[in-house]
């Protein structure tokens, strides 16, 4: 398998993991094959198998230290590679082996999972990790080096008082993501209410092992997400994407309210689902300054779970092609439409694939007048100035022959209104008739 690409978890079979780690299978035949999930001790042989047989990790943990639930974990690294892959300059929308990343798991644990992850499933990343407890951020170090990865890793122990993302102190000057699972609750009482689980039809799904300090913080996950949002309204674009997990619903509602309320427009909602009895269902936000705009699954992957004002604004586009029209001839007339407009256009014809970039509103009935008039009276730059000008919207369209469709992708661009006009414009040339 391929690890750079391994798409999320929806289950895990228990049968075929004891047959490949000899470690679980004694789990599982004590157990008779009916999992105990209360119990810890199934909990982390579960996880360290997973570990070693699905991504050649050895974990090891101190017994009074959370002990992570892969699926989960995975999930949410799957998802942000996703968004990274969706928002390279390059606008490939695939992985890139050769581009170097670097990113920061926030408060990386005893087990350090985020950053092993990251580091295991794409050779090319380099991560930082942070943690203010002493036993954790010594455990995620000795992790590090039992799989061969400190040297990729750059790893700080905070305190309380410092920043959530330390640049400084961690010598870097600009971070492509972070990512962060942090404590989720408020109180002593606020944990155990939830862990007992209380409100709850169906009780917890599995126990939690793990101590004070892993669990509660001033805010819960809301209080601590908020403190990354605002250390990101100061560093803007010093970090590519700022993301987080979120234990409930309201706290990833709270936390996109609050980006709205600040004015950023690029953001993304994921859930996951990690659908093992080990994972409750959690929430994942991202937000960026730069312009670059993530794929429509990846941006609304919480899709249908998250209120509909609360989700960003789709970034992809379909249109139906008219029944009058063959594929070939709708390729035809895309380019032909697009060759008359000032902008900077090209045209896979093997995949039907072409990409745009444009300065300005340049389908414009304004514009496109103005520029005529320019043509006419030679004043007309070479084409190349297109390319020299500030990108203010970069789109990729698709001819989907099979489907009789075309669609539309925002790649990069803060202006949604201009990207609403270029679908609305390229509709127009399609229109049923
Ligand atoms: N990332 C691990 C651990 C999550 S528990 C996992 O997903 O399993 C939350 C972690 O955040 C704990 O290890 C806790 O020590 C750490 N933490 C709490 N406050 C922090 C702070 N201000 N800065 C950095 N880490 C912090």
């Amino acid at each position: 398998m391929d690890l750079a690409q391994k798409p999320p978890y929806s289950t895990v079979d228990f049968k075929a993991l004891a047959k490949a780690d000899p470690d679980f299978k004694k789990t599982w035949q004590a157990c008779a094959g009916k999992l105990d999930f209360q119990d810890p001790a199934n909990l982390e042989a579960l996880s360290k198998a997973i570990l070693k047989v699905d991504f050649s990790i050895h974990l090891s943990l101190p017994s009074n230290r959370l002990c992570p639930p892969i699926p989960n974990r995975w999930n949410y690294v799957s998802w942000i590679q996703g968004l990274l892959d969706s928002t390279s300059p390059t606008y490939s929308n695939k992985y890139e082996p050769e581009r170097e990343v670097i990113g920061l798991d926030i408060g990386t644990g005893a087990s350090g999972i985020y950053a092993m992850l990251c580091m295991k499933s794409r050779p090319k990343w380099t991560m930082c990790a942070t943690d203010v407890d002493k036993t954790s951020f010594e455990s995620a170090a000795a992790n590090f080096a039992k799989n061969n990865l400190l040297s990729r890793a750059k790893i700080l122990q905070t305190t309380p008082s410092m920043a959530l993302i330390p640049l400084e102190g961690l010598g870097t000057q600009q971070l492509d993501f972070t990512l962060c699972n942090p404590p989720f609750f408020v109180d002593a009482a606020e944990m155990e209410k939830s862990l007992s689980g209380e409100g709850k039809a169906t009780g917890p799904n599995a126990v939690c092992t793990g101590s004070n300090n892993e669990m509660i913080c001033p805010g819960g996950d809301l209080g601590f997400v908020t403190r990354i949002v605002e250390e990101s309204l100061v560093l803007c674009e010093k970090v590519t994407w700022y993301s987080s997990m979120l234990g409930k619903l309201s706290s990833a509602k709270a936390i996109v309210e609050l980006l709205k309320s600040h004015g950023v427009t690029n953001w993304a909602v994921g859930v996951l689902e990690p659908g093992t009895k080990t994972g409750t269902k959690r929430w994942v936000v991202a937000w960026s300054f730069g312009d670059l705009r993530p794929r429509n699954h990846i941006a609304r992957h919480a899709g249908a779970s998250f209120p509909h004002e609360l989700l960003p604004f789709p970034t992809s586009y379909k249109i139906p092609l008219p029944s009058s029209i063959t594929g070939v001839a709708a390729c035809e007339k895309l380019n032909d439409q697009l060759a008359a407009l000032d902008l900077r256009w090209e045209w896979d014809a093997t995949t039907s694939v072409g990409v745009g970039t444009a300065s300005d509103n340049v389908w414009g009935r304004a514009y496109r007048r103005a520029y005529e008039r320019r043509k006419r009276e030679g004043h007309v730059e070479m084409r190349d100035d297109a390319v020299a000008r500030k990108t203010k919207l970069a789109f990729r369209i698709t001819v989907v022959q099979l489907a009789s469709e075309i669609t539309l992708e925002w790649l990069r661009g803060n202006d949604q209104v201009m990207w609403e006009s270029l679908c609305g414009c390229v509709h127009r040339w399609f229109k049923q008739t």
